[in-house]
């Protein structure tokens, strides 16, 4: 006889906050601090989410840069509808399936030059990993063992898994967790507001000292060691880090000068955040490949997919006896629901023009920044592209003095306008904003207009 199923323990408003959230493990905050007032998210529609509470946020956000198309796009939720009613997971080690297939094809149409060879992941850390895993074993395939190292930046942030984690640069998530895999090489990133090397930019007279500093460490190293150069075209983590014009056709040339692959990290800038399919056509710069997640499925379901140049996919394709194909994989890869939500999605991008809106409303984002830079002077930078853009605050521009430490003044206004009921990225010196690409003019002011009363807010109690 089946046993009747055991009571399951209900949230209770007689637990305290701690006893409540004990049983989940949060990611970013520390759960004593952020169990005071949890955010706990119960609804979505368009640009907006409500919390259980039915207090209304304005998504500037796409969620964490992920919900590109929309809270609750109706083709993309019936597109998996359809699919979970066919098939909904195929054998992964004896095959593929049709939607897979068709998704292939779709990221190799619009995948800028010969990328064209498409490896599914399931997320963004395990997207980043199987790259540097490519970059080693093409180089293996080709007759260089020894190119091994990768090359990347502080400040970048890769993914939270071991290699991934190795390769990014931000030392408050890896020294935790070190010692952390070998061969991983790190150097400071374009951020031209605060030149690493004391430099003005000047039109380029500054020598893109950040980007041929690439090219002496990978001398320095030896090229027979370095298998490639991994970087995200806009830095996010460092506070949207964007790069002069030269910087990635430089890292362009050294890589094809050495032997190194350029792998783009496009797992925000991907899937038309900054006004392109890719930031690699944004920047003009083709690289040897394009880790992609996030936006990709409108995160409706978990996928995340890796484009390969066709010259190194081809190296893959032979004798079983000599080349044993790209060994690396996961349980959920090419799944057909997610594979039909990241088709609905790509196709929402590409029938609407989401790319063209993504610029159309950057701009405006871009103004509306600008406005508030004027207005009240705490504003030293504005960067990025398209629909990812941030903002530095400083207490005094000409200067770019940052405000002190314990002012933590893009927390406060972050959080200030969390309450005001807007979602956007906050750090202690900078704020961005990523809203999903379908924001209409309307909705982006709104937007501005929350961050502006949360900055006014916050400049009262400092000042
Ligand atoms: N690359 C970049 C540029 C990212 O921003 C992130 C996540 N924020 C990752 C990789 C890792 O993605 P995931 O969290 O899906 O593993």
């Amino acid at each position: 006889m089946a046993a009747s199923s055991p009571a399951i323990p209900l949230i209770s408003d007689a637990q305290s906050a701690e006893e409540r959230f004990l049983r989940q493990i949060f990611v970013r905050d520390q759960m004593a601090e952020w169990s005071k007032s949890p955010l706990i998210m119960a609804k979505a529609d368009g640009v907006l989410y409500w919390d259980i509470h039915g207090k209304q946020y304005l998504d500037a956000l796409s969620g964490i840069y992920v919900v590109s198309v929309g809270h609750n796009n109706r083709r993309v939720i019936d597109a998996m509808r359809q699919q979970l009613d066919v098939l909904h997971f195929s054998p992964p080690m004896h095959g593929t399936n049709p939607v897979a297939v068709r998704l292939a094809n779709l990221l190799a149409d619009v995948s800028p030059g010969d990328l064209n060879t498409v490896k599914f992941e399931c997320g963004g850390a395990e997207v980043t990993e199987a790259a540097i895993k490519i970059a080693r074993q093409y180089h293996k395939l080709t007759g260089h063992p020894g190119k091994y190292k990768i090359l990347s930046r502080y400040q970048s942030w890769h993914g939270s898994t071991m290699g991934s984690l190795a390769a990014s640069g931000l030392k408050s998530r890896k020294t935790v967790n070190e010692p952390l895999p070998a061969g991983f090489l790190h150097v400071f990133p374009p951020t031209c507001y605060r030149c690493p090397y004391g430099k003005a930019y000047d039109g380029g007279k500054c020598g893109i000292t950040c980007a041929n500093i690439m090219e002496q460490v990978i001398d320095m190293e030896d090229p027979e060691t370095v298998a490639a150069i991994m970087v995200e075209p806009i830095g996010h983590t460092g506070g949207v880090i964007d790069p002069p014009d030269q910087y990635l056709p430089l890292l362009r040339e050294y890589c094809d000068r050495h032997n190194v692959l350029l792998i783009f990290d496009e797992v925000i800038t991907g899937a038309g955040r900054t006004g392109r399919m890719f930031a690699a056509e944004t920047f003009g710069v083709t690289p040897d490949v394009i880790c992609t997640g996030k936006g990709l499925s409108g995160g409706f379901v978990p996928i995340s997919a890796m484009i390969v140049r066709k010259p190194i996919a081809d190296t893959f394709w032979g004798p079983i006896e000599t080349n044993p194909g790209f060994v690396e994989g996961h349980t959920n890869e090419g799944h057909p629901v997610a594979c039909a939500a990241a088709i609905a999605v790509l196709q929402e991008i590409l029938e609407r023009d989401l790319c063209a809106n993504a610029r159309t409303q950057g701009a405006r984002l871009r103004a509306g920044f600008e406005r508030l830079a004027a207005k009240y002077r705490v504003i030293g930078d504005i960067r990025g592209k398209g629909l990812l853009q941030a903002v530095e605050f400083v207490t005094d521009p000409e200067k770019k003095t940052p405000f002190p430490k314990e002012v933590g003044f893009g927390v406060r206004v972050g959080k200030r306008a969390l309450e005001k009921g807007l979602l956007c990225r906050f750090d202690p010196n900078w704020i961005a904003f990523g809203p999903p690409l379908v924001s209409t003019s309307e909705e982006i002011e709104e937007m501005v207009a929350l961050l502006e009363g949360a900055m006014g807010d916050v400049l009262n109690e400092v000042r």
